[in-house]
């Protein structure tokens, strides 16, 4: 099955690029990142208003104060927008400019979250948990499509393991496996499941060559100063190249890039 967020289909024959910061910081870091991540062949973006921070003194997003300039810069980009959500509350408040909903690696198993999106209409992106086996994840979808919604797109981000090296294990066994023993699109985030952004477009590359609808990844003008995840995000220089490759191996797949 396909899922469309705005004019996007994901799970089609072509390729999905979801790009953005982890967190949206500013109206210019949001403006600069998306017509940057556009310019190379991102077809959505991504970008936190509430962050689920390990720490609770860590930037926990700007919330409703980045509302305004989100819409402005969303209209200027003409991309849609695919959002977390950490709380059903969100889900009005942010509606009118936020195309898809986020389900967190932390919320997968918020049960009370799911059957509530469930209930609303846009698609859901629902990233696997650190620690959830594939069938607790399926079985999450299930809470959602319950309620009625069908548009839901699974995203594997990463699992905990024995590993340290880096910071979860992307498991692309759980890719391959999803695609074959579920409906829905499935899509990788290279960046949360290895965490250091010199190794995330390899894992690009093997999203696309394992058959993956997508991937999402976190990108940053100025990745040092980055409010949250700095050391996984590619700058926009970093991402441009990383582009050119993964339509290298699209191409030798029969694949191609869906385009905004
Ligand atoms: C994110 O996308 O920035 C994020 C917090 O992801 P995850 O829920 O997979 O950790
Ligand atoms: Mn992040």
């Amino acid at each position: 099955m396909t899922v469309q967020i705005g004019k996007i289909k994901i799970g089609g024959p072509e390729f999905t690029v979801i790009a953005g910061p982890c967190s949206i910081e500013s109206e210019n870091q949001f403006r600069t990142t998306s017509q940057s991540v556009k310019n190379a062949g991102a077809s959505l973006l991504r970008g936190g208003i509430w962050k689920m921070r390990t720490s609770p003194t860590a930037f926990q997003g700007l919330g409703e104060s980045s509302f305004e300039f989100i819409k402005k810069v969303k209209a200027e980009i003409g991309l849609s927008l695919v959002s977390e959500v950490t709380d059903i509350r969100q889900v009005e408040e942010i509606s009118s400019f936020v195309d898809a909903f986020q389900v967190g690696a932390r919320n997968m198993h918020n049960y009370s979250l799911l059957k509530d999106l469930g209930k609303q209409e846009k698609p859901i992106l629902l990233k696997r948990n650190f620690s959830a086996y594939i069938d607790e994840w399926l079985k999450a979808a299930e809470y959602i499509t319950q309620g009625g919604n069908k548009n839901v797109i699974l995203c594997e981000r990463g699992i905990r393991t024995f590993e340290k090296a880096t910071r979860n294990t992307l498991d692309l066994n759980a890719v391959v496996y999803a695609k074959k023993h579920s409906q829905f699109p499935v899509i990788v985030d290279p960046s949360h499941a290895v965490g250091i952004a010199d190794l995330v477009s390899p894992l690009c590359y093997a999203a696309a060559a394992a058959g993956a609808d997508g991937i999402i990844v976190e990108v940053h003008p100025n990745p040092a100063e980055a409010k949250s995840d700095g050391d996984q995000a590619l700058t926009l220089e970093n991402f441009d190249t990383m582009m050119v490759q993964l339509k290298k191996v699209l191409h030798a797949f029969d694949r191609t890039l869906t385009t905004a």
